[in-house]
């Protein structure tokens, strides 16, 4: 967890850095050790305390979701028709463990500033990949040859340039970045009727399930609410029950459409 993502009330118990009176230039040299000492000092008590206040239940949703993810894609591999399908479902199943492997290694383990910030680039981008990954059985299984290129292009195209932006903007305004998940996510919805066509109405309805599902846990990690117990599950967790329960819709759709 940052301080962006702890509750308000707990960000402003979190110690502020102390301000500076004075910028040391390049003829100063290197700051004297002290005040390296205290620097240091004063960001390991933000984490500490950003550590004490998280939400007792973060991260063992997705934690307990992985091996269930796993197992899930190691079925949809098994009952897969043909070798592109074989190909469509194995990204599938990869998106979906680096989704909820590094969702549960990022929130579970205190990783310190360094760790933390490179497990949060990854854990965000994971969210373009498991957009991208979903939409890719969909499209192998159910469209036409014409079709199913320009969805994949369309839909990998948008996750590497949102990942981009996501990995080179790590300050980027929550409600923005979450918008760009949001626009990719339904950026296929014209390609609902292909898929109502070729696997029925089911596959066609747990896929815009899904979708809703994403949707609301996006716009419960934007708004920051409901956030119902801070101390034990908070917002965040709200949003990674969602995303679990969305998961769930297109995992059955995929695995109703490869069958
Ligand atoms: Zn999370």
């Amino acid at each position: 967890m940052t301080a962006e993502n702890s509750p308000p009330a707990a960000r402003s118990r979190i110690p502020r850095r102390p301000s500076v009176t004075h910028r040391p230039s390049e003829a100063d040299g290197p700051p004297h050790p002290s005040v390296r000492r205290a620097s240091a000092a004063s960001e390991d008590a933000v984490h500490s305390v950003a550590a004490a206040l998280k939400p007792r239940m973060r991260g063992w949703l997705h934690a307990g979701v992985f091996p269930l993810a796993l197992a899930g894609g190691v079925v949809l591999i098994t009952v897969a028709r043909s070798a592109a399908a074989v190909a469509a479902c194995s990204v599938y199943a990869l998106s979906a463990c680096l989704l909820f492997g590094t969702s549960a290694l990022y929130h579970r383990v205190a990783w310190g500033p360094r760790g933390e910030s490179v497990l949060r680039r990854l854990d965000h981008a994971n969210i373009f990949l498991i957009i991208a990954g979903s939409y890719t059985p969909l499209a192998v299984l159910l469209l036409p040859a014409g079709e199913q290129r320009i969805l994949l292009v369309l839909v990998w195209g948008g996750a590497v340039a949102g990942i981009a932006f996501r990995v080179f903007w790590l300050g980027a305004p929550r409600r923005l970045y979450t918008l760009c998940y949001i626009a990719l996510g339904w950026a296929a919805v014209f390609y609902l009727p292909g898929f109502a066509h070729a696997g029925g109405t089911t596959v066609a309805v747990l896929v815009v399930v899904g979708g809703l599902l994403y949707t609301a846990g996006a716009t419960v990690y934007g708004l920051k609410r409901p956030d119902p117990w801070p101390r034990w599950f908070g917002f965040h967790e709200v949003f990674h029950l969602l995303t679990i329960a969305a998961f769930t819709a297109h995992y059955t759709a995929i695995f109703l459409g490869a069958t």
